[in-house]
């Protein structure tokens, strides 16, 4: 299931799945510099077709829900990793809301994120997502988008 999943993603996003190692770089250095104050893993990632789809799915703890439609993904949710529960919700299309969010799957089904998360309002969680983990960042973002 796992390399059906990944091949689905790689046709709908040939240009970021070549975009994506350079991308790793620059973003390793803001890591180093900034302090973690929690991680957190997401155990799964689900495709869904529609938000009532995504809220099913997003009953389970750990698990991140990315909504495609016919032109290819659109938005990632899943529950805020500080542990608030709030639901985020990040748009990934070229044609959808902005900030849009750049991501990645690898092999292994594990999400990456770019760049970092941050909630401009409630818990105020900012955050960097690599490889399905959560890391939880004590400094005001540099580069992340607010959401
Ligand atoms: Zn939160």
């Amino acid at each position: 299931m796992k390399g059906i999943f990944t091949r689905l993603l790689d046709f709908f996003l040939p240009v970021r799945q070549e975009e994506a190692p350079r991308v790793l770089e620059q973003d390793a250095s803001p890591r180093r510099h900034s302090r973690v104050w929690k991680e957190v893993p997401y155990s799964s990632v689900h495709q869904v077709r529609n938000q009532a789809e995504s809220a099913a799915v997003l009953q389970s703890p750990g698990v991140i829900s990315i909504i495609v439609g016919e032109t290819g993904p659109k938005r990632i949710q899943f529950k805020c990793p500080c542990g608030c529960g709030e639901e985020i919700r990040l748009s990934v299309s070229p044609r959808g809301p902005r900030p849009i969010w750049r991501f990645h799957i690898d092999a292994e089904s594990k999400l990456s994120l770019y760049p970092s998360v941050w909630r401009a309002s409630g818990c105020r969680a900012h955050f960097i997502l690599r490889h399905s983990i959560a890391s939880l960042l004590l400094d005001e973002p540099e580069e992340g988008y607010s959401v």
